[in-house]
């Protein structure tokens, strides 16, 4: 008789991933992200060793804030992606934009002799 793989515990642990640690210092991170496709890098957002970056403050500020506002996540997250990115040597590449439109002159008049 062989026994079959019923009745096995749950692993229990498969929906809490453990607290990813900073490569940098070793403190947890407040939160951790792949890169942008084919750039292979993990984006870490370390309390101890980003907090002093602008776009990594907002965010690190907006994660801890209990009443935040998602609405204004996905701006956030492109600021700390742009400034993660950068200190890894990329650039975001940049729509071309278009050309500004031409100034409007306020006409010339000449003025009429009363
Ligand atoms: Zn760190």
């Amino acid at each position: 008789m062989k026994n079959w793989p019923g009745c096995t515990p749950p692993a229990g642990n498969e929906d809490k991933k453990p607290d990813r640690l900073c490569s940098r210092c070793g403190e947890v991170l407040v939160m951790d992200w792949y890169g942008p496709w084919l750039t292979h890098v993990w984006m870490e957002l370390c309390d101890s060793c980003d907090g002093h970056k602008p776009a990594a403050r907002a965010f690190i500020e907006w994660h801890r804030d209990p009443g935040r506002d998602p609405d204004v996540l996905p701006q956030l997250f492109e600021d700390w992606e742009t400034e993660v990115m950068h200190a890894h040597g990329w650039a975001r590449a940049t729509e071309p934009e278009a050309p500004p439109s031409p100034q409007i002159h306020p006409g010339l008049v000449p003025h009429g002799h009363g």
